[in-house]
Protein backbone atom coordinates (compact mmCIF):
# COMPACT_ATOMS: atom_id res chain seq x y z
CA UNK A 1 0.00 0.00 0.00
CA UNK A 2 1.28 3.28 -0.62
CA UNK A 3 2.49 5.66 2.05
CA UNK A 4 -0.26 8.46 1.96
CA UNK A 5 1.52 11.02 4.09
CA UNK A 6 1.74 13.34 1.54
CA UNK A 7 -1.50 13.81 0.34
CA UNK A 8 -3.62 16.81 1.10
CA UNK A 9 -6.03 16.46 4.30
CA UNK A 10 -8.70 16.99 1.93
CA UNK A 11 -7.85 13.89 -0.36
CA UNK A 12 -7.52 11.78 2.75
CA UNK A 13 -10.98 12.08 4.03
CA UNK A 14 -12.30 11.14 0.86
CA UNK A 15 -10.06 8.56 0.66
CA UNK A 16 -10.72 7.23 4.18
CA UNK A 17 -14.43 7.39 3.41
CA UNK A 18 -14.35 5.36 1.03
CA UNK A 19 -11.93 2.90 2.48
CA UNK A 20 -14.32 3.09 5.86
CA UNK A 21 -17.46 2.50 4.05
CA UNK A 22 -17.11 1.00 0.58
CA UNK A 23 -16.47 -2.79 -0.45
CA UNK A 24 -12.46 -2.88 -0.95
CA UNK A 25 -12.72 -4.38 -4.39
CA UNK A 26 -10.89 -1.73 -6.17
CA UNK A 27 -6.77 -0.38 -5.11
CA UNK A 28 -7.29 3.04 -6.49
CA UNK A 29 -4.68 5.51 -7.33
CA UNK A 30 -4.57 8.15 -4.03
CA UNK A 31 -6.33 10.94 -6.14
CA UNK A 32 -9.54 12.56 -5.59
CA UNK A 33 -11.47 13.37 -8.95
CA UNK A 34 -13.87 16.18 -8.66
CA UNK A 35 -14.67 17.60 -12.32
CA UNK A 36 -13.55 16.64 -15.73
CA UNK A 37 -13.62 18.54 -19.18
CA UNK A 38 -12.76 17.00 -22.84
CA UNK A 39 -8.77 15.43 -21.67
CA UNK A 40 -8.31 17.09 -18.68
CA UNK A 41 -9.91 16.20 -14.56
CA UNK A 42 -9.43 18.13 -11.51
CA UNK A 43 -8.79 16.80 -8.04
CA UNK A 44 -10.77 18.14 -5.04
CA UNK A 45 -7.58 20.37 -4.47
CA UNK A 46 -8.22 21.66 -8.05
CA UNK A 47 -4.94 20.41 -9.19
CA UNK A 48 -5.24 19.33 -13.54
CA UNK A 49 -4.26 15.95 -14.26
CA UNK A 50 -4.14 14.20 -18.19
CA UNK A 51 -6.32 11.66 -18.15
CA UNK A 52 -4.66 9.06 -19.91
CA UNK A 53 -7.23 5.90 -18.47
CA UNK A 54 -10.33 7.16 -20.00
CA UNK A 55 -12.22 5.18 -17.38
CA UNK A 56 -11.09 2.51 -19.15
CA UNK A 57 -12.27 3.61 -22.60
CA UNK A 58 -15.37 4.73 -21.51
CA UNK A 59 -14.63 8.12 -22.08
CA UNK A 60 -13.50 8.13 -25.78
CA UNK A 61 -15.32 11.69 -26.81
CA UNK A 62 -14.09 13.26 -23.61
CA UNK A 63 -15.33 14.26 -19.97
CA UNK A 64 -18.54 16.13 -20.13
CA UNK A 65 -18.57 16.45 -24.26
CA UNK A 66 -21.42 19.09 -24.48
CA UNK A 67 -23.60 16.91 -26.80
CA UNK A 68 -23.79 13.81 -25.28
CA UNK A 69 -24.56 15.70 -21.61
CA UNK A 70 -27.07 17.83 -23.54
CA UNK A 71 -28.69 14.55 -24.34
CA UNK A 72 -28.44 13.20 -21.04
CA UNK A 73 -29.99 16.10 -19.08
CA UNK A 74 -32.89 16.66 -21.66
CA UNK A 75 -34.09 13.06 -21.96
CA UNK A 76 -34.39 12.86 -18.39
CA UNK A 77 -36.29 16.02 -17.90
CA UNK A 78 -38.91 14.12 -20.27
CA UNK A 79 -39.28 10.54 -20.14
CA UNK A 80 -36.11 8.07 -18.17
CA UNK A 81 -37.84 4.92 -18.08
CA UNK A 82 -40.82 2.92 -18.85
CA UNK A 83 -39.29 -0.76 -18.99
CA UNK A 84 -39.85 -2.48 -21.98
CA UNK A 85 -43.46 -3.29 -20.69
CA UNK A 86 -44.31 -0.71 -23.36
CA UNK A 87 -42.93 1.34 -26.38
CA UNK A 88 -41.08 4.32 -25.76
CA UNK A 89 -40.58 7.14 -28.63
CA UNK A 90 -36.72 6.80 -28.53
CA UNK A 91 -35.62 3.39 -28.70
CA UNK A 92 -36.47 2.53 -31.92
CA UNK A 93 -34.72 5.40 -33.88
CA UNK A 94 -31.45 4.36 -31.70
CA UNK A 95 -31.69 0.21 -32.87
CA UNK A 96 -32.56 1.76 -36.41
CA UNK A 97 -29.47 4.51 -35.81
CA UNK A 98 -27.04 1.78 -33.89
CA UNK A 99 -28.22 -1.26 -36.62
CA UNK A 100 -26.93 1.14 -39.30
CA UNK A 101 -23.58 2.38 -37.84
CA UNK A 102 -22.14 -1.07 -37.16
CA UNK A 103 -23.83 -2.72 -40.20
CA UNK A 104 -26.05 -5.53 -38.33
CA UNK A 105 -29.80 -6.17 -38.79
CA UNK A 106 -30.51 -5.87 -35.16
CA UNK A 107 -29.75 -5.23 -31.59
CA UNK A 108 -30.39 -6.11 -28.05
CA UNK A 109 -29.76 -3.22 -25.58
CA UNK A 110 -28.39 -3.86 -21.81
CA UNK A 111 -26.72 -1.85 -19.86
CA UNK A 112 -23.00 -2.79 -18.92
CA UNK A 113 -19.91 -4.95 -20.76
CA UNK A 114 -20.34 -7.53 -18.76
CA UNK A 115 -24.16 -8.18 -18.92
CA UNK A 116 -24.04 -7.61 -22.98
CA UNK A 117 -20.90 -10.00 -22.42
CA UNK A 118 -23.53 -13.00 -21.17
CA UNK A 119 -26.27 -11.93 -22.94
CA UNK A 120 -24.11 -13.15 -26.13
CA UNK A 121 -22.95 -15.80 -24.73
CA UNK A 122 -26.85 -17.20 -24.01
CA UNK A 123 -27.77 -16.25 -27.38
CA UNK A 124 -24.61 -18.16 -28.82
CA UNK A 125 -26.06 -21.18 -26.96
CA UNK A 126 -29.52 -20.79 -27.94
CA UNK A 127 -28.63 -20.38 -31.83
CA UNK A 128 -26.71 -23.59 -31.25
CA UNK A 129 -29.21 -25.69 -29.83
CA UNK A 130 -32.15 -24.21 -32.44
CA UNK A 131 -30.07 -23.78 -35.77
CA UNK A 132 -27.05 -25.92 -35.30
CA UNK A 133 -28.86 -28.41 -33.91
CA UNK A 134 -26.31 -29.44 -30.81
CA UNK A 135 -27.34 -31.86 -28.47
CA UNK A 136 -29.48 -29.56 -25.22
CA UNK A 137 -26.27 -28.48 -22.65
CA UNK A 138 -23.73 -29.60 -24.56
CA UNK A 139 -22.59 -26.45 -26.54
CA UNK A 140 -19.05 -25.68 -26.22
CA UNK A 141 -17.59 -21.60 -26.40
CA UNK A 142 -14.14 -21.31 -26.82
CA UNK A 143 -12.28 -18.69 -24.90
CA UNK A 144 -8.64 -17.13 -24.84
CA UNK A 145 -6.39 -17.42 -21.77
CA UNK A 146 -5.53 -13.82 -20.66
CA UNK A 147 -9.19 -12.76 -21.62
CA UNK A 148 -10.87 -9.98 -19.49
CA UNK A 149 -15.19 -10.10 -20.56
CA UNK A 150 -16.57 -8.78 -17.04
CA UNK A 151 -17.42 -9.98 -13.61
CA UNK A 152 -20.27 -12.30 -13.22
CA UNK A 153 -19.73 -15.83 -12.38
CA UNK A 154 -20.10 -17.55 -15.57
CA UNK A 155 -17.59 -14.93 -17.26
CA UNK A 156 -14.71 -15.41 -13.90
CA UNK A 157 -15.16 -19.00 -14.61
CA UNK A 158 -12.90 -19.05 -17.68
CA UNK A 159 -11.00 -16.39 -16.46
CA UNK A 160 -7.06 -17.70 -16.04
CA UNK A 161 -6.56 -15.11 -13.51
CA UNK A 162 -6.99 -15.79 -10.29
CA UNK A 163 -7.23 -13.01 -8.41
CA UNK A 164 -10.85 -13.16 -10.67
CA UNK A 165 -12.30 -16.60 -10.07
CA UNK A 166 -10.90 -17.73 -7.12
CA UNK A 167 -13.21 -18.74 -4.63
CA UNK A 168 -15.89 -17.82 -6.45
CA UNK A 169 -16.95 -21.57 -7.52
CA UNK A 170 -18.91 -24.03 -8.68
CA UNK A 171 -18.27 -22.73 -12.04
CA UNK A 172 -20.86 -23.14 -14.99
CA UNK A 173 -19.43 -25.87 -17.64
CA UNK A 174 -19.17 -25.37 -21.43
CA UNK A 175 -16.13 -23.26 -22.19
CA UNK A 176 -12.93 -24.12 -23.19
CA UNK A 177 -9.42 -22.35 -23.05
CA UNK A 178 -7.08 -21.87 -25.71
CA UNK A 179 -4.09 -19.76 -25.67
CA UNK A 180 -4.11 -16.18 -27.00
CA UNK A 181 -3.28 -15.55 -30.71
CA UNK A 182 -2.91 -19.09 -31.50
CA UNK A 183 -4.09 -19.78 -34.56
CA UNK A 184 -3.29 -24.07 -34.27
CA UNK A 185 -5.01 -24.07 -31.07
CA UNK A 186 -8.51 -22.40 -32.12
CA UNK A 187 -7.87 -24.90 -35.10
CA UNK A 188 -7.60 -27.44 -32.89
CA UNK A 189 -10.88 -26.61 -30.16
CA UNK A 190 -12.73 -26.05 -33.36
CA UNK A 191 -12.38 -29.75 -34.16
CA UNK A 192 -14.12 -31.02 -31.25
CA UNK A 193 -17.67 -31.36 -32.04
CA UNK A 194 -20.71 -28.88 -30.03
CA UNK A 195 -18.11 -26.28 -30.65
CA UNK A 196 -20.92 -23.23 -30.68
CA UNK A 197 -18.39 -20.07 -30.98
CA UNK A 198 -15.22 -18.44 -30.10
CA UNK A 199 -15.57 -15.54 -27.60
CA UNK A 200 -12.55 -13.00 -28.28
CA UNK A 201 -11.28 -9.55 -27.69
CA UNK A 202 -9.67 -8.70 -30.72
CA UNK A 203 -6.48 -6.82 -28.45
CA UNK A 204 -6.49 -7.99 -24.93
CA UNK A 205 -7.08 -4.94 -23.08
CA UNK A 206 -7.20 -5.76 -19.69
CA UNK A 207 -4.25 -8.54 -19.55
CA UNK A 208 -1.91 -5.64 -20.57
CA UNK A 209 -2.87 -4.66 -24.04
CA UNK A 210 -1.98 -7.32 -26.01
CA UNK A 211 -2.40 -7.08 -30.14
CA UNK A 212 -2.23 -10.17 -31.60
CA UNK A 213 -0.59 -10.83 -34.90
CA UNK A 214 -1.99 -8.84 -38.04
CA UNK A 215 -4.08 -12.14 -39.23
CA UNK A 216 -5.22 -13.74 -36.29
CA UNK A 217 -8.58 -12.16 -36.19
CA UNK A 218 -8.97 -13.08 -40.03
CA UNK A 219 -7.90 -16.68 -39.52
CA UNK A 220 -10.11 -17.18 -36.91
CA UNK A 221 -13.53 -15.20 -38.77
CA UNK A 222 -12.62 -17.82 -41.41
CA UNK A 223 -12.03 -20.81 -38.36
CA UNK A 224 -15.74 -20.19 -37.29
CA UNK A 225 -17.17 -20.17 -41.06
CA UNK A 226 -15.86 -23.45 -42.19
CA UNK A 227 -17.04 -25.14 -38.76
CA UNK A 228 -20.34 -23.29 -38.01
CA UNK A 229 -18.95 -21.55 -35.15
CA UNK A 230 -20.23 -17.84 -33.90
CA UNK A 231 -17.68 -15.69 -34.42
CA UNK A 232 -18.25 -13.22 -30.93
CA UNK A 233 -16.06 -10.47 -30.77
CA UNK A 234 -15.73 -8.47 -27.72
CA UNK A 235 -15.42 -4.67 -28.07
CA UNK A 236 -16.36 -3.43 -25.14
CA UNK A 237 -13.12 -2.01 -24.64
CA UNK A 238 -11.39 -1.86 -27.76
CA UNK A 239 -14.52 -0.51 -30.40
CA UNK A 240 -15.34 2.97 -31.35
CA UNK A 241 -12.46 4.52 -32.46
CA UNK A 242 -10.49 3.15 -29.70
CA UNK A 243 -8.07 1.46 -31.63
CA UNK A 244 -7.85 3.99 -34.80
CA UNK A 245 -10.86 2.17 -36.80
CA UNK A 246 -14.31 1.80 -35.93
CA UNK A 247 -13.63 -1.63 -34.33
CA UNK A 248 -10.54 -3.26 -33.99
CA UNK A 249 -12.05 -6.19 -35.80
CA UNK A 250 -11.63 -3.80 -39.00
CA UNK A 251 -7.97 -4.02 -38.83
CA UNK A 252 -6.22 -1.66 -40.86
CA UNK A 253 -9.15 -0.17 -42.35
CA UNK A 254 -9.08 3.40 -43.70
CA UNK A 255 -12.42 4.84 -44.85
CA UNK A 256 -13.20 8.19 -43.86
CA UNK A 257 -15.73 7.65 -41.43
CA UNK A 258 -16.94 4.34 -41.00
CA UNK A 259 -17.25 0.61 -42.05
CA UNK A 260 -19.72 1.13 -44.56
CA UNK A 261 -17.67 -0.14 -47.04
CA UNK A 262 -15.36 -3.01 -45.77
CA UNK A 263 -11.97 -3.68 -46.33
CA UNK A 264 -10.63 -6.96 -47.08
CA UNK A 265 -8.66 -6.92 -43.99
CA UNK A 266 -12.48 -6.95 -41.89
CA UNK A 267 -13.28 -9.61 -39.80
CA UNK A 268 -16.93 -9.42 -39.71
CA UNK A 269 -18.04 -10.95 -36.71
CA UNK A 270 -21.77 -13.04 -35.83
CA UNK A 271 -22.28 -11.52 -32.39
CA UNK A 272 -20.79 -7.80 -31.45
CA UNK A 273 -20.05 -7.01 -28.21
CA UNK A 274 -19.83 -3.33 -27.50
CA UNK A 275 -20.24 -1.15 -24.22
CA UNK A 276 -18.19 1.84 -22.30
CA UNK A 277 -17.81 4.73 -25.47
CA UNK A 278 -21.62 3.70 -26.55
CA UNK A 279 -22.27 6.57 -24.21
CA UNK A 280 -19.11 8.52 -23.78
CA UNK A 281 -18.91 7.47 -20.40
CA UNK A 282 -21.71 9.19 -19.03
CA UNK A 283 -24.12 6.80 -18.63
CA UNK A 284 -24.21 3.24 -18.76
CA UNK A 285 -24.85 1.78 -22.10
CA UNK A 286 -24.08 -2.13 -23.66
CA UNK A 287 -25.09 -3.45 -26.96
CA UNK A 288 -25.42 -6.69 -28.63
CA UNK A 289 -25.71 -7.02 -32.64
CA UNK A 290 -26.04 -10.01 -34.92
CA UNK A 291 -28.08 -10.54 -37.59
CA UNK A 292 -31.64 -11.68 -38.01
CA UNK A 293 -30.50 -15.78 -38.27
CA UNK A 294 -28.68 -15.41 -35.58
CA UNK A 295 -30.57 -12.93 -32.82
CA UNK A 296 -34.15 -13.93 -33.86
CA UNK A 297 -33.65 -17.57 -31.83
CA UNK A 298 -34.24 -15.18 -28.86
CA UNK A 299 -38.30 -14.68 -28.41
CA UNK A 300 -40.45 -12.64 -26.02
CA UNK A 301 -39.65 -13.46 -22.27
CA UNK A 302 -36.99 -15.72 -22.87
CA UNK A 303 -34.27 -12.65 -21.83
CA UNK A 304 -34.39 -8.71 -21.19
CA UNK A 305 -33.49 -6.17 -19.07
CA UNK A 306 -35.19 -3.45 -16.76
CA UNK A 307 -32.89 -0.60 -17.56
CA UNK A 308 -31.82 -1.78 -21.48
CA UNK A 309 -32.75 0.23 -23.96
CA UNK A 310 -34.32 2.66 -22.10
CA UNK A 311 -34.92 6.27 -23.08
CA UNK A 312 -32.11 8.07 -21.78
CA UNK A 313 -29.64 5.40 -23.09
CA UNK A 314 -30.98 5.58 -26.75
CA UNK A 315 -30.91 9.21 -26.84
CA UNK A 316 -27.12 9.39 -24.94
CA UNK A 317 -25.79 6.17 -27.43
CA UNK A 318 -26.58 8.27 -30.34
CA UNK A 319 -25.42 11.41 -29.39
CA UNK A 320 -22.06 9.94 -28.38
CA UNK A 321 -22.17 7.35 -31.83
CA UNK A 322 -22.46 10.92 -33.75
CA UNK A 323 -19.69 12.58 -31.92
CA UNK A 324 -17.20 10.11 -33.15
CA UNK A 325 -17.90 10.91 -36.82
CA UNK A 326 -18.15 14.88 -36.18
CA UNK A 327 -15.21 15.24 -34.76
CA UNK A 328 -13.26 12.20 -36.49
CA UNK A 329 -12.17 10.53 -33.70
CA UNK A 330 -10.92 6.97 -35.72
CA UNK A 331 -8.81 9.28 -38.00
CA UNK A 332 -7.23 11.00 -34.91
CA UNK A 333 -6.68 7.98 -32.86
CA UNK A 334 -5.19 6.35 -35.96
CA UNK A 335 -2.90 9.18 -36.16
CA UNK A 336 -1.84 10.02 -32.81
CA UNK A 337 -1.45 6.81 -32.03
CA UNK A 338 1.88 5.82 -34.19
CA UNK A 339 2.85 9.48 -32.66
CA UNK A 340 2.81 8.00 -29.24
CA UNK A 341 3.92 4.62 -29.74
CA UNK A 342 6.95 6.53 -31.56
CA UNK A 343 7.86 8.72 -29.16
CA UNK A 344 7.67 6.34 -26.55
CA UNK A 345 9.98 4.18 -28.40
CA UNK A 346 12.11 7.17 -28.37
CA UNK A 347 12.35 7.32 -24.83
CA UNK A 348 12.60 3.66 -24.16
CA UNK A 349 15.18 3.93 -26.36
CA UNK A 350 17.11 6.03 -24.01
CA UNK A 351 16.21 4.69 -20.61
CA UNK A 352 16.06 1.50 -19.41
CA UNK A 353 13.14 1.95 -16.84
CA UNK A 354 10.89 0.60 -19.85
CA UNK A 355 11.22 -1.93 -21.93
CA UNK A 356 8.39 -1.23 -24.90
CA UNK A 357 5.20 -0.03 -26.04
CA UNK A 358 2.82 -2.36 -27.76
CA UNK A 359 -0.95 -1.14 -28.79
CA UNK A 360 -3.20 0.35 -31.68
CA UNK A 361 -4.31 3.60 -32.30
CA UNK A 362 -5.01 5.10 -28.80
CA UNK A 363 -4.86 2.03 -26.97
CA UNK A 364 -1.13 1.38 -25.91
CA UNK A 365 0.83 -0.30 -22.83
CA UNK A 366 4.33 0.22 -22.00
CA UNK A 367 5.89 -2.70 -20.17
CA UNK A 368 8.12 -1.63 -17.34
CA UNK A 369 11.49 -3.41 -16.98
CA UNK A 370 10.72 -5.12 -13.74
CA UNK A 371 9.12 -8.15 -12.23
CA UNK A 372 5.22 -8.27 -12.10
CA UNK A 373 5.36 -8.41 -8.56
CA UNK A 374 6.98 -5.44 -8.10
CA UNK A 375 5.45 -2.34 -7.49
CA UNK A 376 7.57 -0.47 -9.57
CA UNK A 377 4.72 0.57 -12.26
CA UNK A 378 2.10 1.40 -9.71
CA UNK A 379 4.79 4.06 -7.96
CA UNK A 380 5.97 5.25 -11.84
CA UNK A 381 2.12 5.85 -12.42
CA UNK A 382 1.94 7.42 -8.74
CA UNK A 383 4.79 9.92 -9.99
CA UNK A 384 3.30 10.30 -13.24
CA UNK A 385 -0.03 11.42 -11.15
CA UNK A 386 2.41 14.39 -8.78
CA UNK A 387 3.60 15.29 -12.61
CA UNK A 388 -0.23 15.92 -14.08
CA UNK A 389 -1.00 12.82 -15.76
CA UNK A 390 -3.39 9.79 -14.32
CA UNK A 391 -2.33 6.25 -15.80
CA UNK A 392 -3.31 2.93 -14.15
CA UNK A 393 -0.91 -0.22 -13.97
CA UNK A 394 -2.35 -3.61 -15.07
CA UNK A 395 -1.18 -6.61 -14.47
CA UNK A 396 2.13 -5.31 -12.63
CA UNK A 397 4.60 -4.14 -14.62
CA UNK A 398 2.07 -3.27 -17.18
CA UNK A 399 0.95 0.48 -17.46
CA UNK A 400 -1.83 1.37 -19.68
CA UNK A 401 -1.95 4.94 -21.44
CA UNK A 402 -5.47 5.84 -23.38
CA UNK A 403 -6.45 9.08 -23.29
CA UNK A 404 -9.44 10.75 -25.00
CA UNK A 405 -9.23 10.47 -28.13
CA UNK A 406 -10.34 14.27 -28.65
CA UNK A 407 -6.98 14.67 -27.26
CA UNK A 408 -4.67 17.07 -29.82
CA UNK A 409 -1.19 16.46 -31.03
CA UNK A 410 -0.23 19.38 -29.01
CA UNK A 411 -1.94 17.79 -25.88
CA UNK A 412 0.06 14.68 -26.84
CA UNK A 413 3.03 15.50 -26.97
CA UNK A 414 2.82 17.80 -23.49
CA UNK A 415 2.68 14.12 -22.48
CA UNK A 416 5.00 12.65 -23.39
CA UNK A 417 6.82 15.17 -22.23
CA UNK A 418 5.64 14.75 -19.09
CA UNK A 419 6.01 10.63 -19.10
CA UNK A 420 10.14 11.64 -20.42
CA UNK A 421 10.69 13.62 -17.14
CA UNK A 422 8.88 11.68 -14.96
CA UNK A 423 11.14 8.60 -16.35
CA UNK A 424 14.01 10.64 -16.04
CA UNK A 425 13.41 11.70 -12.43
CA UNK A 426 12.29 7.97 -11.22
CA UNK A 427 14.46 6.23 -9.56
CA UNK A 428 13.75 2.11 -8.86
C1 LIG B 1 -14.64 -3.51 -19.32
C2 LIG B 1 -14.83 -4.73 -20.14
C3 LIG B 1 -15.93 -5.61 -19.95
C4 LIG B 1 -16.90 -5.45 -18.80
O1 LIG B 1 -17.59 -4.27 -18.83
P1 LIG B 1 -18.37 -3.76 -17.50
O2 LIG B 1 -19.17 -2.60 -18.00
O3 LIG B 1 -17.33 -3.41 -16.50
O4 LIG B 1 -19.22 -4.90 -17.06
C5 LIG B 1 -16.08 -6.67 -20.81
N1 LIG B 1 -15.18 -6.89 -21.80
C6 LIG B 1 -14.13 -6.09 -22.01
C7 LIG B 1 -13.20 -6.39 -23.13
C8 LIG B 1 -13.90 -5.00 -21.18
O5 LIG B 1 -12.82 -4.23 -21.35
Amino acid sequence: MQSTNLLSTNTQAYIELEDRYGAHNYHPLPVVLEKGEGVYVWDVDGKKYFDFLSAYSAVNQGHAHPKITQALIEQAQTLALTSRAFYNNCLGDYEKFVTQYFGFDKVLPTNTGAEAVETAIKLCRKWAYEKKGIAENQALIVVCEGNFHGRTTTIVSFSSDPDSNKNFGPYPAGFISIPYDDIDALKEAMSQPNVAGFLVEPIQGEAGVYTPSEDFMRQARALCTQNNALFIADEVQTGIARTGSLLAVCGNCTCQTKCERQPATYARPDILILGKALSGGVYPVSAVLADDAIMMVIKPGQHGSTFGGNPIAAKVAIAALTAIDDEKLIQNARKLGEIFRKEMQRIIAQHDLLIKVRGKGLLNAVVVNDSPDSDTAWRLCVALKENGLLAKPTHGNIIRFAPPLIITEKQLLECVQIIETTVQQFTK
